[in-house]
């Protein structure tokens, strides 16, 4: 086969498309890895073979069960999928005519809305958020009837900002009639108050992604749930693979799920928002640096005009972070994730030395 061949045949929407840039196919080496929203703590965990001749269970009851048990939620509002990011892509496919159908992201966001709804030849609409991170909601209201799932991230990743309540309600009314909202908690265990779960029965268009890839410290496993009235989930149902979740994920779930497992993340996001706020302290003594938005979630944001300097030489030291300055109203800025004290040390004690030669 030629190239020339593959070209014609790849389907149109995807010649031009971009994959996504995940941290872990831009860098792989280093040894500080502050670049993902990952936890820097693993949990142990076991694992019983006893199972693996058989498939697994499409929607594992006992992950289920216990996710809604954590969420607040009953079991038929809960799905399990490969990560939050095959629940944004779910949506996408279940809800969304290719070709036809769009959604809305407010930008500067996670960057998988709209991978996903490209990837599935869904238009891709943006109502920026204000310069203070906070929606827009005028913005917002020109496209009512016009999309048909909106999402709005809170904690915002890569700004670190919650949306106030307030206006997630303003959206969840403005599109009442006629669209999905989905508001994506990844990071909802590092940020202040409940988050939406419990507001599934008062809101039938109401969607909540949450993930073990971050407070969880699961990365690695890809576990996901979207919380949703029972009529959504079921439409996603039609849309999943027959066998999303691994036996070996499933069981790790339900650990992570258990009374010590949970006892386990607390704690966890209890050091990660310590060392957070110790790390924000630190930086804001060294030169140059701005920090951007109040931050809810396992990283910061910085804004710095020597930007590119300081990326090269923090990945020349191995510490790796993340580069947002391509994404809107972000020029310049950088996005770090926690990672343990002495990771910490070492990135700040690198930044030090950084500036120090620049002054
Ligand atoms: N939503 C947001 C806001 C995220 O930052 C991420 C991961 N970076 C995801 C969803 C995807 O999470 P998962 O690992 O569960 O696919």
């Amino acid at each position: 086969m030629t190239d020339s061949l593959i070209d014609a045949l790849q389907a149109k929407h995807l010649r031009d498309l971009k994959p996504y840039e995940s941290a872990r196919r831009l860098f792989s080496g280093g040894q500080d890895w502050l670049n993902a929203n990952e936890s820097p703590f693993v949990g142990e965990y076991s694992l019983d073979s006893r199972k693996l001749n058989r498939y697994p269970d499409c929607q594992p009851k006992a992950v289920i069960q216990a996710y809604a048990a954590y969420a607040g939620v009953t079991r038929e509002q809960v799905l399990v999928s490969r990560g939050a990011d095959e629940g944004i892509e779910l949506l996408i496919r279940a809800f969304c005519d290719a070709g036809q159908d769009s959604i809305l992201i407010c930008p500067p966001t996670y960057g998988m809305y709209a991978i996903s709804a490209e990837t599935f030849n869904v238009k891709v609409n943006k109502a920026p958020l204000n310069a203070d991170f906070s929606l827009n909601l005028d913005a917002m209201a020109e496209f009512v009837g016009k999309v048909k799932i909106v999402f709005i991230c809170s904690p915002n990743n890569p700004t670190g900002t919650q949306v106030a309540p307030e206006q997630i309600e303003q959206a969840l009314a403005l599109f009442a009639g006629s669209a999905l909202v989905a508001v994506d908690e990844a990071y909802i265990e590092f940020a202040q108050g409940q988050g939406w779960a419990g507001q599934l029965a008062n809101y039938p268009n109401l969607v909540v992604l949450r993930t073990l890839s971050k407070a969880f410290g699961l990365a690695g496993i890809r576990c996901g749930f979207t919380l949703a009235s029972p009529a959504i989930i079921q439409v996603l149902l039609k849309a999943i693979a027959p066998y999303p979740l691994a036996e070996p994920v499933a069981q790790i779930a339900a650990q992570a799920l258990s009374a010590q497992g949970l006892a386990w993340m607390q704690e966890k996001v209890e050091v990660l928002n310590v060392l957070r706020q110790r790390l924000q302290d630190q930086l804001q003594t060294l030169g140059d640096f701005v920090q951007v938005g109040d931050c809810q979630a396992n990283f910061i944001l910085l804004r710095s005009q020597y930007k590119q300097g300081l990326m090269d030489d923090l990945v020349a030291q191995g510490i790796l972070i993340r580069d947002q300055s391509k994404q809107l109203g972000l020029e310049n800025c950088l996005r770090i994730s926690i990672g343990t004290e002495e990771q910490n040390q070492r990135l700040v004690a690198a930044m030090q030395r950084f500036f120090e030669e620049k002054a």
